[in-house]
């Protein structure tokens, strides 16, 4: 499978790789929004978070527990960020969680916007569909 995520864990493309475990790995992000961007993904190939299942997360959240303990001892914040498909900035299908460590005066601020005007009608017709697909 010609996915660079896979090949970074299986050692056949560089990355800084700096916790490994059974079930997963975190490296530096190579365009990093901050020092210490890290990407912690799980060694089995998923496109997105849905494929999973609750032992696989379980086991993926143990390293994002890990790591984030370590960068929230250096940074004085942090921003988990987990994109799912293209339309929601998914640009690698392997999933993985972005770990960005958030420093005083970093002069970012969140991406979205509030201001769309959701009507209760929109809302309730999530929600039907949502009780349909039986999560
Ligand atoms: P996405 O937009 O899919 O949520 O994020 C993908 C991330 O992977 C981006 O932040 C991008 O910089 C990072 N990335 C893509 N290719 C590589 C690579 O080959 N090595 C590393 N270290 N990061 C990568
Ligand atoms: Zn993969």
């Amino acid at each position: 499978m010609d996915c660079i995520f896979c090949k970074i864990m299986k050692g056949e493309a560089p990355a800084d790789i700096y916790y490994e475990d059974d079930h997963a790995i975190a490296f530096l992000d190579a365009n990093p929004a901050n020092v210490g961007h890290t990407l912690v993904i799980p060694k089995k190939h998923f496109e997105t978070i849905d494929k999973m299942n609750k032992i696989e997360l379980d086991k993926l959240s143990e390293a994002i527990l890990k790591i984030s303990k370590g960068i929230m001892t250096i940074a004085d914040g942090m921003n988990i960020i987990q994109n799912n498909k293209e339309v929601a900035g998914q640009a690698v299908p392997h999933v993985h969680f972005h770990l960005v460590p958030r420093y005083k005066g970093d002069g970012y601020s969140l991406g979205w916007k509030r201001e769309k005007k959701i009507t209760k009608k929109e809302n309730n017709e999530f929600l039907k569909k949502l009780k349909e697909v039986k999560i």
